[in-house]
């Protein structure tokens, strides 16, 4: 009889998580590595919430808490949502956990058992498969298309629904292709939902900060309050705030719900670490005005990136709304060899391809469930991405 079980055979590791391994590998070794695979802001966690975490562990904040988070950093997650979202929620719907996956984790593993569909729309956060497999569940992925800006189309979404859907995953902006759902799109999703009263959303709201060229934010229980009972709000401080480490992430969604994450998390890590919960009280109930010019600045990177990749023979790269991620197509390449000779057959073969022969770490589409496509991650400053967009362009025009 193996030992391990079976729930943990069903699930892989993140290739996300194992692309940036490569490349830390590789640096090691000497290698002149250029990384555009890690999902996480370049920044430093700003002064204040530094601050506040230390005047935490000074005040002797270094004790457990609440399960699912202290009643001051509940409160303003309230807050947040009321004040930017126009969604009115009490502390007993609210849960905190450590990050934003360990939410939706507790969620699937609250809600999904065998027989039950996830219905996750690709290309897809890599996660989610993996934690609904985990969970027992079946993962029913919904490829969406570049023409369609990668956005569902209701009709698709109603012919994805059966008896046994529990939930709808929606991430907007998204990772890995950067594209958002304006009101009026999550509306006519949302609208199809209405008639199957059996399926729940689950709103990954993560990149909420990262909306560009004025695009205004939208999330499923704001559009359409019919719906609130069975939405689950996800959100967290890694990405708006430049706090990856810290491991802070919330919920919020119906009480019995959350209560169920709640015994999940009181059996496993029994609360979020109590100096990041003050960290993310100060990052919540802090000034927000410098968010604007770390919009700006991605917002510059993205165009950079976008403009590069599409003088690049082969690849076509979109203009996404959010995020700090862009997904280009290298359909055109399907089919060339590469400078060194290795034919390119899909986009996994290019990754590679383009890591061993121009030092560029990307990560491959099928990886995000949908290609031929690779997912570069612009968090990086404007000089690496002049020369990884160099590189790129070089490697592409030594194809044949
Ligand atoms: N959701 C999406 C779409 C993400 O990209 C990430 C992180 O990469 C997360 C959730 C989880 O973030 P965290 O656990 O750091 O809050």
């Amino acid at each position: 009889m193996p030992f391990l079980s079976k729930a943990v055979s069903r699930i892989k590791p993140s290739p996300t998580v194992a692309m940036t391994g490569r490349v830390a590998a590789l640096q090691a070794e000497g290698r002149d590595i250029i990384g555009l695979s890690a999902g996480e802001p370049d920044f430093d966690t700003p002064a204040h919430i530094r601050e506040a975490a230390k005047a935490a562990i000074d005040a002797g904040h270094t004790r457990y808490t609440a399960v699912d988070g202290m009643a001051s950093l509940k409160q303003a997650i309230c807050q947040k949502f009321a004040r930017e979202n126009g969604l009115d929620y009490t502390p007993d719907q609210i849960s905190v956990g450590t990050g934003g996956k360990q939410i939706l984790f507790n969620a699937l593993l609250a809600s999904v058992g065998p027989g039950d569909e996830v219905i996750i729309p690709a290309p897809y956060w890599v996660s989610y498969p993996d934690i609904v497999a985990l969970a027992g569940g079946t993962p029913v992925i919904l490829p969406s298309r570049a023409e369609d800006g990668f956005r569902i189309t209701p009709d698709a979404l109603r012919r994805a629904i059966t008896p046994q859907t529990k939930w709808l995953i929606l991430n907007s902006p998204s990772n890995p292709s950067g594209a958002a759902y304006d009101a009026e799109q999550l509306r006519a999703l949302c609208a199809v939902l209405l008639d199957h009263p059996q399926v729940w959303v689950l709103a990954d709201d993560i990149y909420e900060h990262l909306c560009f060229d004025g695009f205004r934010f939208a999330t499923p229980a704001q559009v359409e309050p019919r719906l609130r009972d069975r939405v689950l709000t996800m959100n967290g401080v890694s990405k708006a705030y430049a706090m990856t480490g810290w491991r802070i992430g919330y919920g919020a969604g119906p009480v019995e719900l959350i209560r169920a994450m709640a015994k999940l998390q009181s059996q496993s890590t029994s609360n979020p670490s109590t100096i990041s919960q003050h960290a993310a009280l100060a990052a919540l109930s802090g000034p927000q005005e410098f968010l604007q010019g770390w919009r700006d600045d991605f917002q510059a990177r993205r165009d950079l990136v976008v403009a590069g990749l599409n003088d690049c023979p082969g690849i076509d790269c979109p203009v996404p709304q959010g995020a700090f991620y862009v997904y280009p197509s290298i359909r055109a390449m399907i089919g060339w060899r590469s400078p060194a000779g290795t034919p390119i057959t899909d986009d996994e073969v290019f990754a590679n391809a383009l890591l061993d022969e121009a030092g560029v770490a990307v990560v491959f589409g099928a990886a995000f469930g949908l290609s031929p496509h690779f997912r570069i991650s612009y968090a990086a400053s404007t000089d690496t991405l002049t020369e990884a967009l160099r590189r790129i362009r070089a490697f592409c025009e030594g194809c044949d």
